[in-house]
């Protein structure tokens, strides 16, 4: 099949000198080739860390994996040697972070940057690193790629050198790419721009694309499914289509409010009520009770299982079924 990653019962504990922040409770995920999912949380939702998980980069201490799996083309890669995962790392799956100025060198050009991967993986000479650095720069749509590959990244605007950190994570053509909030830095028309490069590049390389982001407007017209995380968990999963028609989850739905369209221009933009749980101390049964409106004294008892309601769709809810039963 083409299930290139999954992550299966995850769990990551953040060991603070407050007490221990329970970030990650058991989160399962997939990304198959050729298909976007887009995680979908408030910040704070453990959305960022599963990523950072994957890629081996979370901050250790404090950060901990203390349960489950993240398999890449069916092993494990959290019982790999060092160098193994090293070696997925950029050919296998490759990151794009939210903010690119503090991610890409201030003291070299982007050319030299981009050009970096092919001299130390693949072995290139200097001349052909930037000559492939010129070919990234194209594939991401940056004019002028010929001159601009001699640039710093203080010359480029925000959405270019976004397309620039995109190219970066392209070099070494991985089957998976995580892209985490790659657009919240940018005004909304870039913002679309970098959305459609992201969807174009993923269908043209039939890559796995993984979209984080705490906006459910952004990823619409993308994403083949979404999961939507609160406190950990994936509290909700279904396919893109379904999930607006019909969400299985209180908290999906608060989001889906809180959407601003265009059509309401002016009008008060509904929020949902309170806030996050502090993950040193989350609540008792359904984490979301506190904000939830449909909270009943069962949900401060019992913690709501993701439960399968469909093909593509399971819920972390205990009146799911009631939910997506309605008219
Ligand atoms: Fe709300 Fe209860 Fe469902 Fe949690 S389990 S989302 S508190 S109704
Ligand atoms: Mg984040």
């Amino acid at each position: 099949t083409g299930r290139l990653l999954e992550v299966d019962n995850l769990r990551v504990e953040f060991r603070t000198r407050d007490g221990v922040a329970k970030v990650i409770n058991g989160v399962t995920y997939h990304v198959d080739a050729g298909e976007t999912l887009a995680v979908l949380g408030e910040s704070g939702s453990g959305k960022s860390v599963t990523a950072q998980t994957i890629m081996g980069i979370l901050d250790t201490p404090p950060g901990f994996v203390t349960g489950g799996e993240i398999r890449f083309q069916g092993r494990d890669m959290l019982a790999m040697s060092a160098e193994e995962r090293r070696r997925i790392r950029g050919e296998g799956i490759a990151m794009v972070f939210q903010d690119a100025l503090s991610a890409l060198n201030p003291v070299f050009n982007v050319g030299f940057q981009i050009g970096e991967q092919f001299r130390v993986r693949r072995g290139m000479s200097r001349a052909d690193a930037k000559k492939r650095a010129i070919e990234m720069l194209d594939l991401v749509k940056i004019p002028n790629a010929k001159q601009r590959v001699n640039e710093y990244p203080h010359q480029f605007s925000g959405g270019m050198r976004q397309r620039v950190m995109i190219a970066m994570s392209l070099a070494l053509d991985p089957q998976v790419l995580i892209a985490d909030e790659p657009t919240t830095a940018l005004d909304v028309t870039v913002q679309a721009q970098i959305m459609d490069l992201l969807a174009e590049l993923q269908r043209e390389r039939q890559m796995g694309l993984i979209l984080i982001t705490h906006d459910l407007g952004v990823v619409a017209d993308v994403a083949d499914r979404i999961a939507v995380m609160y406190a950990g968990r994936i509290v909700e999963e279904a396919d893109v289509h379904e999930l607006y028609a019909k969400p299985a989850h209180p908290y999906t739905i608060g989001l889906l409010e809180s959407i601003p369209r265009i059509d309401e221009k002016g009008q008060q933009l509904r929020t949902i009520r309170g806030l996050p749980p502090s993950l040193l101390k989350i609540p008792s049964g359904c984490p979301f009770h506190p904000r939830c409106p449909m909270a009943q004294p069962v949900c401060v008892e019992k913690v709501p299982p993701l439960l399968q309601l469909g093909p593509t769709r399971a819920s972390a809810c205990h009146f799911a079924e009631e939910l997506v039963s309605r008219d």
